[in-house]
């Protein structure tokens, strides 16, 4: 029978649907261990990101960088090459230094550093090379983030483009092409916090710096930047929305927005601007309906075969929709759009992949098949949409 590993099942793609057996480890149980002298940490592969932040933090010790969200299993994460926002650091995959696979032979395979052809392949491997029972990663020690959120001429944004990430610890924006489209999301304006309306300069701006008639907040951005503080006691930490001062994994992942559906795609760093000023036209000439933020990420390159940062820092371009509205032609024309930019769909949300633009897009393509197929010789662990990528 054809075998597939549940992550928390928060992928938007169909990666854990099987007709065959679906493996959830959540009672697995094993427990997470920090290595004192090389810091990293060890995990069983069905703890969530939250519990695993909860546990380095008791240990004095982080991930370096993390998503907005802590509901995912780490192994899940690893799985689609989960991110952040930095230029400095890759996705979660970039940091797995080893993983304990349960192959497709039954066999209890351990891959380290000591084999990087089997590492680079089980850092994003989409759950095709068997079950992950554990995986080790590469920490810091703990660190604290101070929030500034600001609401920023999209003009001056992309002027400063390049600039932008590499002033702070964590950079990121998300694009509100209309007044209402931040609490679509559930995302707090600047200002207000305390329920006194939002803090807005007059005098709306699209992409290209022009000036909008409506009113202050439709084409701009809401800007977060995350800057490294000492360390913070208990009762100076700050919870506010936008002005946050906390242990760094509280600040990366403490957003709870409502509802999405979500299509991203990785463009390389060197034509980001063109692409996100290219989607935002996009939008607003041709679907003027979507008003859903478009967020844009940074993310540091790794050496995982399939992953979407490998050979390169990109730009990651967040696409929310509504949940179970009419989007595909509206992906379908974004998706289009962006492959003229050579991006990488990110895995486990919503994507148009097919194997020819997967092989087209990671070089690498035949190093990570010939693991897989060393592993899992009879493709137990294929379903129909991985066997379709990369069977
Ligand atoms: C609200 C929300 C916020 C999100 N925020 C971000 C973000 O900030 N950045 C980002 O990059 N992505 C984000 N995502 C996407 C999400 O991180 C990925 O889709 C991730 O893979 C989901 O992890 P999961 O544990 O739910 O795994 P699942 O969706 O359950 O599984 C994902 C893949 O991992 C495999 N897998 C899971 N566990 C194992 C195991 N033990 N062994 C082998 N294979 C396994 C599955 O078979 C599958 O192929 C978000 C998604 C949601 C719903």
């Amino acid at each position: 029978l054809p075998l597939r590993v549940l992550g928390a099942g928060h992928s938007f793609s169909p990666l854990v649907v099987t007709g065959g057996v679906l493996v959830d480890l959540k009672t697995l149980g094993g427990e997470i261990t920090v290595n004192p002298e090389t810091g990293r940490v060890r995990v069983p592969g069905g703890t969530t990101l939250a519990d695993l932040d909860e546990a380095l933090d008791a240990a004095g010790r982080a991930l370096p960088v993390l998503g907005d969200y802590d509901k995912q299993t780490i192994a899940g994460a690893v799985a689609t090459a989960t991110h952040g926002s930095s230029s400095t650091y890759g996705s979660l995959s970039s940091l797995v230094t080893a993983v304990r696979i349960a192959t497709g032979t039954g066999e209890i395979v351990d891959i380290d550093e000591g084999d990087l052809r089997l590492l680079r392949a089980a850092r994003v491997a989409l759950g095709t090379l068997g079950v992950v029972l554990e995986v080790e990663l590469r920490t810091v020690e703990t660190f604290f983030l101070q929030e500034e959120a600001a609401l920023e001429n999209t003009g001056a944004l992309v002027d400063a483009w390049g600039q932008n990430p590499s002033a702070a610890r964590h950079f990121s924006f998300h694009w509100l092409p209309s007044a209402d489209s931040a609490d679509l999301l559930q995302l707090t304006l600047p200002g207000a916090e305390d329920g006194t309306g939002a803090d807005v300069a007059d005098g709306a701006a699209g992409a290209d710096g022009s000036v909008g008639p409506e009113d202050s907040v439709a084409g701009r951005a809401l800007v977060r930047r995350f800057r490294e503080v000492p360390a913070v006691a208990d009762a100076d930490l700050v919870t506010t929305p936008n002005q946050r001062l906390d242990h760094a994994f509280r600040v990366f992942t403490g957003r709870r927005p409502k509802p999405f559906h979500e299509m991203e795609q990785f463009v390389p760093v060197q034509r980001s601007e063109e692409a996100f000023t290219a989607l935002t036209e996009l939008i607003t000439t041709r679907f003027p309906e979507q008003q859903y933020p478009l967020e844009v990420r940074w993310v540091g390159t790794d050496d995982a075969y399939l992953s979407p940062t490998a050979g390169g820092e990109r730009v990651a371009l967040s696409i929310v929709v509504k949940p179970n509205s009419d989007y595909w032609d509206f992906l379908l024309a974004a998706d289009q759009l962006l492959a003229g930019f050579d991006a990488r769909p990110h895995w486990g949300k919503l994507h148009f992949l097919t194997r020819e633009r997967v092989e087209q897009l990671y070089p690498a393509f035949d190093s990570f098949r010939e693991v897989r197929r060393e592993l899992d010789p009879d493709g137990v662990f294929l379903s129909d949409h991985t066997r379709a990528l990369l069977g």
